[in-house]
């Protein structure tokens, strides 16, 4: 739950370095993705992720997976940067790390903000096309051919390489590492760590510094039940209810029934 996760008041940051870490759900899923890819065409597969350096664990686990390459982008000057400056950032590692990439995968949404901004966002600033929440792709020379659940249909789509897509939950049944392959990929792990300095960021263009958005508090909303006894005639019941929620329901459904009410009382 969001307000189970630690979160920094003053800064109005997400302290990841407290937080449990794990491969986020979709992420594994695009990884999954990637895999299928290289099995039938080929290319190498370079995860990156920003994070605190623990980050570095998911880097080792996509390894074990198959992955070629981890790169870890960290430094104090990255931390709580909200997803404008957080796709910016990846961006600036993707043109220093795989400038001729043909294919960016990203998870459709992560499982703590969930804002699924990151992904499109990373498309603007990488200047190519991007789909969101693929559920199926195949690729035909340098044309991707995607299918995505739309509202209640399939939608086909078809882009040109380079390019990105954000996958879906619903995709695929991402791998599991198996013990003697972990073991190899902790032991030798073709991880790179990379830090602001590294991309030519300047600490103001990210970061909390960097940011647009502020995020004042987190908290889960719970809901408060309470039980009120109305005793008298219908209409003595229906006026109590006007005065006591006239002006709630008006707002909810943005009409004033307060004064429609009293207009019409006979
Ligand atoms: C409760 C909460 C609410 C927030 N609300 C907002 C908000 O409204 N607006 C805002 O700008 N920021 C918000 N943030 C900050 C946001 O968490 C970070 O910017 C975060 O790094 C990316 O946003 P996301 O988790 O929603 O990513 P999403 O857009 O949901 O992620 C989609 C995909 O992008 C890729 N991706 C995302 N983050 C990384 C990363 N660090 N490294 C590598 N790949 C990545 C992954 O493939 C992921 O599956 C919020 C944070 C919290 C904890």
């Amino acid at each position: 739950m969001v307000s189970e996760l630690p979160w920094d008041s003053k800064t109005g940051t997400l302290r990841r370095d407290l937080a449990e870490g794990m491969m986020n759900p979709a992420c594994a899923n695009a990884l999954e993705a990637a895999f299928q890819i290289k099995r039938r065409y080929g290319g190498d597969i370079i995860t990156i992720t920003m994070g605190p350096p623990m980050a570095e664990e998911v880097l080792y686990e996509a390894t074990a997976m198959g992955a070629d390459r981890g790169v870890l982008l960290t430094d104090p000057y990255m931390a709580g940067g909200d997803t404008f400056v957080t796709s910016h950032t990846l961006a600036r590692a993707i043109e220093k790390e795989c400038p001729d990439f043909d294919l960016v995968l990203c998870g459709c949404h992560t499982s703590d903000s969930e804002t699924a901004q990151v992904g499109p966002q990373l498309a603007e600033e990488l200047d190519i096309p991007g789909v969101a929440y693929v559920e199926q792709l195949e690729i035909n020379n340098r044309t991707v051919r995607m299918q995505r659940l739309s509202d209640n249909f399939f939608e086909t789509l078809e882009m040109d390489l380079p390019g990105l897509v954000t996958v879906t939950t619903q995709a695929n049944a991402p791998r599991y590492p198996s013990l003697s392959v972990l073991e190899t990929a902790f032991g030798k792990p073709d991880i790179s760590i990379l830090g602001a300095a590294d991309l030519g960021l300047e600490p103001e263009t990210i970061g909390v510094q960097g940011s647009p958005t502020k995020i004042l508090d987190v908290y889960s909303s719970t809901a408060k039940k309470k039980n009120l006894i109305m005793k008298g005639t219908a209409k003595k019941i229906v006026d109590e209810v006007f005065e006591k929620f006239g002006d709630r329901i008006s707002g909810a459904i943005k009409k004033d029934l307060k004064t429609h009410y009293h207009e019409k009382k006979p």
